[in-house]
């Protein structure tokens, strides 16, 4: 293999391993550093779905009155813990330029994109067993409503993405749902359910991910943070690290919520925040559903597992404080409690956050960073990276080869905002 084929990832969550994929497959020589342990950051405690059906992002019409008006209570899904921030300030600022009808039409073409075909490729992988033993579950997702009103509102959501998206539900009524889905109470509005939706369990893919990539040769170096690049004649020569310089010809920053910390380096800050997230992890409850559920009026997520269960979600925008809230742990057993006839099991196996990279505009950043020709930035996945990872690394090893991309890469352009 020629030494111009060299590439280091920074990062080895969901988005660098599939980068490293992709990249490994088209003949290139991958080396993935990573400050902590491969796949332990936001990529290990996630809810798991892969969901097609997420194709719109949370800046949309109405988003800033509705959501940011509840994110000063600790006691709602979404939560801004009041300081003075100004990088979360500007970050808030593009976040409201974006939540309009016509941005959030074009945001969810290029989803829906990366969404579809993320998922195609999971199929492939999973099928053809180049990943295995994730927990792969295709009995598809719930959006359980337990109000009429939030059902009816879903309803016209629901129009939109079978019309506009080609991302159609099957809605269940109160009675049908728990048909569908015994281990939910009875009295409940009703939920619509996407069979293109699966889940798997995300600390199961991660393994599955790293026996894959040390057998096709990528080397890991795990407790290895970059600290700084080396740049020569407007390239990236070196990766800085307390170990040692780590050369290449091509880098790549796929550091998640991180990335704009390490990005100042290469110049290139973009506007991503850590958008806090808990789950909590136990063994089957008795009583263990069958679907990856979502309960709406809490969003709250629910995935079974067959080795496990988990309640995850919430939002929390508090910087990079790695406290964990137990009052955010308590939303998860409350909004749990008020759908299923048995929400827990003993004995709780991990209480866990995770910060998202969340993108001012919803959408992942899959490009050249604009100083160095020779360094590609794959983060800001948001509430997404574990739907979208397959697709983004595919896209960037396109880009980085000089091939002919599978989707559109404008929508994820690094210099957009
Ligand atoms: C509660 C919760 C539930 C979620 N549920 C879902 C879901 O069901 N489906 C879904 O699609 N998404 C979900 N997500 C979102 C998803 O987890 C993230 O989008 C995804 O994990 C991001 O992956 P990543 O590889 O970009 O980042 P990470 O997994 O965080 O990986 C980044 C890596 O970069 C490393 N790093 C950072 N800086 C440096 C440095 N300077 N040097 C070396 N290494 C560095 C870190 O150590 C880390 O390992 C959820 C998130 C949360 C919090």
């Amino acid at each position: 293999m020629s030494s111009g084929q060299r590439v280091v990832i920074v990062g080895g969550g969901v988005v660098g391993a599939a980068s490293a994929y992709y990249l490994r497959k088209a003949g290139k020589e991958v080396t993935i550093l990573d400050k902590g342990l491969f796949g332990k950051g936001c990529s290990h405690g996630n809810c798991g779905y892969i969901s097609p059906s997420h194709v719109l992002p949370l800046c949309k019409p109405g988003a800033i009155t509705k959501t940011l008006k509840s994110m000063f209570d600790n006691n709602s899904a979404f939560y801004l813990r009041p300081r003075v921030d100004f990088k979360l300030w500007a970050w808030l600022l593009k976040f409201a330029r974006y939540c309009n009808e016509a941005d959030m039409l074009a945001t969810g073409r290029a989803l829906n994109a990366i969404l579809q075909s993320s998922s195609s490729e999971y199929h492939r992988l999973f099928e053809s067993s180049e990943l295995t033993n994730a927990e792969w579950d295709t009995t598809g997702m719930l959006f359980v409503f337990a109000t009429q009103k939030m059902y009816d509102e879903y309803a016209l959501t629901n129009d939109l993405l079978t019309k506009d998206f080609g991302v159609p539900a099957t809605p269940l009524n109160g009675k049908q749902l728990v048909e569908v889905e015994p281990t939910l109470k009875e009295g409940l509005a009703g939920a619509f359910k996407y069979q293109i939706d699966s889940h798997l369990r995300p600390s199961a893919l991660m393994a599955a991910w790293k026996r894959k990539l040390l057998e096709l040769g990528v080397q890991i170096h795990e407790n290895t943070e970059v600290t700084d690049f080396i740049h020569e004649d407007g390239q990236t020569k070196a990766a800085r690290t307390p170990a040692g310089d780590h050369t290449a010809d091509q880098f790549v920053l796929a550091a998640g919520s991180w990335t704009p910390l390490i990005g100042k380096a290469l110049g290139y800050e973009p506007p991503i925040q850590p958008g806090k997230g808990y789950s909590i992890t136990m063994p089957r409850p008795k009583l263990c559903p069958k679907h990856g559920m979502i309960l709406e009026e809490y969003h709250v997520a629910i995935t079974p597992f067959e080795t496990g269960y988990r309640i995850g979600s919430t939002m929390e925008f508090a910087g990079y404080d790695s406290t964990l809230n137990r009052q955010r742990l308590g939303l998860l057993r409350r909004g749990a409690s008020e759908y299923l006839i048995d929400p827990f099991a003993e004995p709780v196996e991990e209480e866990w956050f995770g910060w998202r990279p969340m993108s001012c505009d919803g959408k992942p950043i899959i490009d050249r960073v604009p100083r160095y020709s020779n360094t590609y930035v794959a983060a800001g996945h948001s509430m997404l990276g574990v739907s979208q990872a397959p697709g983004t690394g595919k896209l960037l090893s396109e880009l980085m080869t000089g091939s002919k991309p599978h989707i559109d890469p404008t929508p994820f352009r690094a210099g957009r905002f």
